[in-house]
């Protein structure tokens, strides 16, 4: 695997595969990889060479956020891609960030969802987004639906600016008790990690009351809402909306999804889960 830390590196390298004909797949990522990233770099690499970038960015953390104590582990995030057999990994060692002066922004979804809690988060994902993919001029481009509302947003960016990027959504991962795998479990202790596995389990109780015939929006946020209070979680949001997130659902129609963000001793976690009648 060819490491790669500056930006015209990687523009040399690409403009080298795209000459040998090669399709390019791009699967960014803030480090500290378990296996949701591994599942966007196995699906890439059905797609053509797999360039990850691992890059901790400061845009997108707010004050008081942890960007400073976010893990980051590239040795063992180096061995890990070797593993997986990626081809090229862009570790950029200087702020990448530090210089920038135009920011992305969609106005509306920014400040939706996880956006009303931390504000700017979005602006900053975009903005790194836009300038890896203009460095890197993928093909493809890899995002886990762990992250809904960024794969959402990163999906429209490339609609209305990268109409040749392919944006490729990718399953969520998640441990055998249900919790969906994220860099940040790390904060957990043992005792929270098995609690934590609740959070997917209520939303996998409000998915089968839908599945039943319940359709009341208002209904089905307020159980999901109660149980995780019930166990214990603190809630900055639940919702059920359209699956573009266009907007907040009265009466629930299949396929819409129901989105929520926990906090559990201080750790936040996302998820969410599309409902889907089966019966
Ligand atoms: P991160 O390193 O947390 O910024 O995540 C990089 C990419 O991996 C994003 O597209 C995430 O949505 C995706 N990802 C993170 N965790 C998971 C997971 N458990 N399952 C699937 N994709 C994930």
């Amino acid at each position: 695997m060819k490491i790669v830390n500056k930006i015209e590196e990687i523009k040399a390298l690409n403009k080298e595969l795209k000459k040998a004909g090669e399709k390019i797949s791009f699967i960014p990522t803030m480090g500290k990889l378990h296996e949701g990233h591994a599942a966007l770099i196995k699906e890439a690499l059905k797609y053509g060479k797999a360039i990850v970038s691992i890059y901790v960015n400061p845009l997108q953390f707010g004050k008081g956020e942890d960007y400073d104590t976010y893990p980051r582990d590239n040795d063992g995030d180096i061995k890990f891609l070797e593993e997986l057999k990626a081809d090229i990994l862009f570790i950029p060692l200087e702020n990448i960030t530090a210089e920038t002066a135009t920011f992305v922004v969609n106005p509306y979804l920014s400040n939706i969802l996880c956006g009303l809690f931390r504000p700017g988060h979005f602006q900053g994902v975009l903005t790194i987004i836009m300038k890896l993919f203009s460095a890197i001029n993928p093909s493809f481009a890899f995002f886990g639906l762990k992250d809904y509302q960024q794969y959402i947003m990163i999906k429209k960016m490339a609609e209305d600016y990268y109409p040749d990027i392919k944006i490729v959504p990718v399953p969520t991962v998640r441990d055998t008790g249900g919790l969906a795998l994220s860099s940040r479990n790390l904060y957990l202790n043992e005792k929270d990690r098995k609690h934590a596995c609740n959070f997917y389990k209520i939303l996998s109780n409000t998915a089968s009351l839908f599945n039943s015939g319940e359709i009341s929006a208002e209904k089905l946020t307020l159980f999901t809402t109660l149980e995780l209070i019930k166990n214990g979680f603190h809630i900055d949001y639940v919702k059920i909306m359209d699956k573009e997130l266009a907007y907040e659902k009265k009466a629930t129609e299949n396929g819409d999804i129901l989105l929520s963000a926990v906090r559990l001793s201080g750790v936040r976690l996302i998820d969410n889960i599309f409902l889907v009648r089966t019966e």
